[in-house]
């Protein structure tokens, strides 16, 4: 079984997993008991986590939030600052290939009164610079633009988002997922208020994230965000809730073992990739790149089949490879990507795609396994479905 669907999730590295372990039974302690050796210990594994996840994002450790995941995350930034905006502060201009808990917050706070602008994109997925810095007026909060696409790829201008933003006195919140396993992103430098982080995106566990919250003092005063789970002000009272020990260690381990590798595996992995769609397009017709070919997240494919439809596809290379289709939780009844409409597909083209990430543990060989087997079904579909059209013509 080869899997390519990092987007996804990713597996815990066995380095993960091994700084992890003794925190779920011999260094056991709550991070807040103050009194006795274990709260310290637990303590201190914490912040030593804070360091190596604040390091990949170049920031001051004490500025990074442990959540339950990126989904909280987008959520905390989105909503905990709109609930403390200004009342002259009451739009959010975010794009329409966001993921889903970005665009979701922000329908949210639309229920509540706030103007939300959805930026469309180009054929490829890219932003227009001038339709934002348009977007925004003087009455914008937040500008929310994700790193790298976790459909399609597409990676956004950041530096530039943050430098129209902030010429307006909007924030900048970034979902960051999916590239900072690979890429490096610096939000001191460019500016970025907030942003969003996941573990099992970068080979740590599920269940855990963070959020990024920036001390930039804006023309809105200082960076205040409304907790959305109250308790005993944990996380300087932006997230109660006893922390979650063995996941924060786990993912500081993640965070560092990506800053160390990320030189070297981003441009192994992106040529295993080309490798990937050099070979598929060599052996089959009607095969279109969903998405920039440049400016792309290094661990991501995402192609459209002509005359395929991707469920059948993937059913038919289910046996050998785990992949997925454009949309993130498809079943032939779902609705298609919401991405992937944004770029003007329609319903059959968006159908007709499927979607590889590769990851750290991805090997040439796999990849021209899954290119064999792939090329092998789509043949062998397109020649069912030549078969069927002859049969219904009599011949
Ligand atoms: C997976 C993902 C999320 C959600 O992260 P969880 O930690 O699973 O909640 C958010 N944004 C992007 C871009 C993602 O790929």
């Amino acid at each position: 079984m080869i899997y390519l669907d990092s987007h996804a999730t990713t597996p815990v590295d066995r380095r993960v997993l091994d700084a992890m372990l003794p925190y779920f039974t011999e260094h056991f302690g709550n991070a807040s008991s103050r009194n006795h050796a274990y709260g310290w210990q637990a303590s201190k594994a914490v912040e030593r986590a804070r360091e190596q996840v604040a390091a990949l994002i170049n920031v001051r450790f004490r500025d990074v939030i442990f959540t339950s995941g990126a989904t909280e995350s987008n959520n905390l930034a989105i909503k905990g600052l709109a609930a403390r905006a200004p009342d002259n502060r009451r739009h959010i201009v975010t794009v329409a290939t966001e993921h889903r808990a970005v665009l979701d917050s922000c329908r949210a706070v639309e229920r509540q009164g706030f103007r939300v602008t959805r930026l469309g994109v180009d054929a490829c997925g890219r932003l227009d610079l001038q339709q934002l810095a348009e977007s925004i007026s003087d009455d914008t909060l937040l500008v929310s633009v994700m790193s790298g696409n976790n459909e399609i790829g597409v990676l956004h201008p950041l530096g530039e988002v943050a430098r129209i933003a902030h010429a307006r006195g909007a924030l900048v919140h970034c979902d960051a997922v999916q590239s900072v396993g690979l890429l490096p992103l610096d939000a001191r430098a460019l500016e970025i208020d907030l942003v969003s982080l996941s573990a099992h995106k970068v080979y740590g566990p599920k269940g855990i994230g963070a959020l990024y919250v920036g001390r930039t003092t804006s023309p809105l005063g200082p960076l205040d965000l409304a907790p959305l789970i109250d308790g005993g002000g944990h996380e300087r009272g932006y997230r109660s809730g006893t922390l979650n020990v063995p996941g924060i260690v786990g993912f500081g381990k993640a965070a560092e073992l990506c800053r160390e590798s990320a030189a070297t595996e981003a441009p192994r992995i992106g040529a295993l990739r080309d490798r990937l769609w050099s070979s598929l397009s060599r052996t089959l017709e009607g095969m279109r790149v969903n998405g920039p070919l440049d400016g792309r997240l290094p661990q991501n494919l995402n192609v459209r089949i002509e005359g395929v439809h991707g469920e059948m596809l993937l059913k038919g290379v289910a046996s050998d490879l785990a992949v997925s289709s454009g949309a993130a939780c498809a079943t032939a009844s779902a609705e298609p990507s919401h991405v992937l409409l944004a770029l003007g597909l329609d319903e059959e083209a968006a159908r007709a795609s499927i979607r590889f990430g590769l990851s750290r543990f991805t090997t040439e060989d796999e990849i021209d396994a899954a290119a064999t087997k792939v090329t092998a079904v789509v043949q062998q579909l397109r020649a069912g479905r030549a078969a069927a059209v002859s049969s219904q013509r009599g011949i």
